[in-house]
């Protein structure tokens, strides 16, 4: 089937361009532009919808909350991730909307593992998601370090809401194949029939659920159901079922269960004992909320749970065109070793962005940028990268590095300085350093007889408009001298090895008289003398197709088998010296930022590009 053309979104922000102090994505005093659900939260605020509601220090029941305080959080929202996956730049976009609600409106935001599906999960899952919101820049469930909540803490909790559900008439437990199930559901056009198990009594149905939980039947035997209406147009409401028999060790709670609650009735009893307010899922839940809402009421009456209870909305998910949002399809790539681990720095997990030199900062205002909204659609890729850009034009170090080095020799030097002489040079690291602040320490670095330039700043014979290098053509080495070129040196296949030139005496950057010779372009270099290695990994999208996984495709057939390219550079020596995990911008080709992994600091530069100074995508 054809695919209707992506509606794709690009969003850059006018007032924010280069070299002006932008206001930082992290700062609290910004003017958020608004939304549907900051303007549910403050009429919520306004009339007092959540005023009241009572704390018991911890997630609980309605007895619980009710011997606690007043709530300090003015609203309380939350983000449950299953622990099934490292988190990607989707998550990202959840983590920001539902912290910063929470920091905006006096709230807490909770960090809850939503861990009620035994088989998928895994404590190094669990460890990368707390690293990766404390990477953020975001504190959970109110306090410094505090433990993050686990839906599986309430199992006992939700066997009890079971319990109470069956004795109200609102449970059975359902004896029919999942194939009947299927069947007696119905369609869109058709009611749904009823089960033949739908009217035993609350006695019989406890009697069995007990069994369930006790391990007397196979797993799949028998479903408990919640009895609501089997013909009802909203499907779900058709008595969807709420606890299953699975037998499965579960990373928290081990073997004590062997009966577990489906995510739909799980997850509304989860936000409820922990007072959440506000519960922001995504858009394919929304045929959820009425179930969400029924079962809510229902433990509400039986005094199960507090009253007011929390209200689910939704929004639409982040699509970004070249990038899979789905912790299942990355494990794909993962384990089929399609790229380098969940942390390779192609990956959109929040590990891989990092890596690739993203900060915390740019994700934030990507978030921010992008908003939210109720009807689906695709960000352009180029969106994610402008938020990079301008939080690191701002705070990037700079560096010269030359990443296809040719070598440029000066023939004259030795008579206009001595053999082997250098002569010192600086450079600001940053040249706009933000207002207010200390600029940081120069640069330093030499000038000799011998300066490695990238090849393509040399041409022979020069297109049209060129500015650099050509035979009777004068530039200067940024930070250094002016030099006019006068050929270049072949080897027998007519490829040139060396460039060939003279320095102008007296034009050293920064010294008086430098600037009456005057040239139309200045060209970034290092010195032979005191250059250094450096692999540099060059990426580029992982995906050439810009939906990869869109209408079902097969992602893994658009896969690029050129997005990642390893060379080695020539930097200037102070780069050798970055931290792992510093961002710099190479001058003249974009932001790279030494590997968090590889790079050994004085020893063994490696640098990945992060993103280049101008937007190239779709060129
Ligand atoms: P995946 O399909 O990648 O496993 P998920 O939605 O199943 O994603 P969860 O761990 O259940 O992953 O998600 C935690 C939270 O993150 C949920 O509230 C979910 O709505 C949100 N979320 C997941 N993917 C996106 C996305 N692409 N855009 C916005 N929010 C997302
Ligand atoms: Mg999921």
């Amino acid at each position: 089937m054809a695919q209707p053309p992506p509606k794709i979104r690009r969003m850059s922000h006018p007032a924010n361009t280069h070299n002006k102090p932008a206001a930082s994505a992290v700062a609290t005093d910004v003017v958020k532009p608004s939304n549907f659900l900051r303007q549910i939260i403050e009429s919520d605020l306004a009339n007092g919808t959540y005023t009241g509601r009572q704390w018991g220090g911890s997630p609980g029941d309605a007895a619980h909350h009710a011997k606690g305080q007043p709530d300090p959080a003015k609203i309380r929202t939350r983000f449950p991730p299953e622990p099934n996956g490292y988190l990607h730049i989707g998550h990202a976009k959840s983590i920001c909307l539902n912290f910063g609600l929470a920091r905006d409106y006096g709230g807490v935001c909770h960090l809850r593992f939503d861990d009620t599906n035994p088989e998928k999960e895994d404590t190094e899952y669990v460890n990368s998601i707390i690293d990766s919101v404390k990477w953020l820049g975001f504190e959970w469930n109110g306090a410094p370090d505090a433990a993050p909540y686990q839906a599986s803490d309430y199992f006992d909790f939700m066997y009890r809401a079971a319990v109470y559900l069956i004795e109200a008439g609102h449970a059975y437990v359902d004896e029919q194949t999942p194939e009947q199930m299927r069947v007696n559901r119905g369609d869109f056009g058709k009611p749904g029939v009823d089960s033949p198990y739908r009217n035993h009594t609350p006695a019989e149905n406890l009697a069995r659920f007990q069994q369930m939980r006790d391990g007397l039947y196979p797993d799949g035997a028998m479903v408990l159901r919640a009895k609501i209406d089997m013909a009802s147009p909203n499907i779900n409401l058709r008595d969807p079922a709420i606890y299953r028999i699975r037998r499965a060790t579960h990373h928290n709670t081990g073997d004590k269960w062997c009966i577990y609650p489906m995510y739909t009735f799980a997850h509304p009893i989860e936000d409820a004992l922990e007072q959440i307010t506000h519960s922001i899922c995504t858009l394919e839940f929304e045929d959820q909320r009425p179930f969400y809402d029924w079962l809510m009421a229902r433990l509400i009456e039986g005094s199960l749970l507090a009253s007011p209870p929390p209200h689910q909305y939704e929004f639409a998910r982040l699509n970004l065109t070249y990038v899979i949002t789905s912790k299942r399809k990355l494990a794909q790539l993962v384990y089929d070793h399609k790229v380098n681990g969940w942390d390779d720095p192609r990956m959109p997990t929040i590990v891989g962005l990092r890596r690739r030199g993203y900060t915390p900062a740019a994700l934030q205002l990507f978030a921010e940028r992008i908003g939210v909204t109720k009807s689906d659609s695709w960000i352009d890729y180029s969106t994610l990268e402008g938020c990079l850009r301008e939080d690191l034009e701002l705070k990037a170090h700079r560096g010269f590095a030359v990443l296809n080095p040719v070598k440029l020799v000066m023939t004259n030097w030795d008579e206009v300085f001595a053999p082997g002489h250098l002569e010192p040079c600086s450079q600001p690291a940053l040249p706009h350093p933000p207002e207010g602040t200390e600029p940081p320490p120069a640069r330093h670095f030499s000038i000799g007889k011998e300066v490695w330039i990238d090849r393509e700043d040399f041409e022979e014979v020069p297109p049209k408009g060129y500015k650099r290098l050509f035979p009777g053509n004068k530039v200067r080495l940024k930070g250094g001298y002016v030099i006019e070129c006068t050929g270049c040196n072949k080897d027998a296949d007519g490829n040139f090895t060396e460039v060939l030139a003279t320095v102008v005496p007296d034009t050293k950057s920064g010294t008086p008289g430098s600037e009456t010779v005057k040239v139309k372009a200045a060209i970034t270099w290092v010195g032979v003398a005191n250059g250094v290695n450096a692999e540099v990994r060059l990426y580029d999208r992982l995906f050439l197709d810009a939906q990869p996984d869109a209408g079902g495709k097969d992602f893994i057939e658009s896969l690029n088998p050129n997005s990642l390219k390893v060379i080695t550079a020539k930097v200037e020596p102070s780069l050798a010296n970055a931290l792992p995990g510093q961002n710099f911008q190479f001058e003249r080709h974009g932001y790279f930022v030494a590997d968090r992994v590889d790079h050994v600091q004085g020893t063994k530069p490696v640098f990945n590009l992060a993103v280049g100074l101008k937007d190239s995508w779709g060129k």
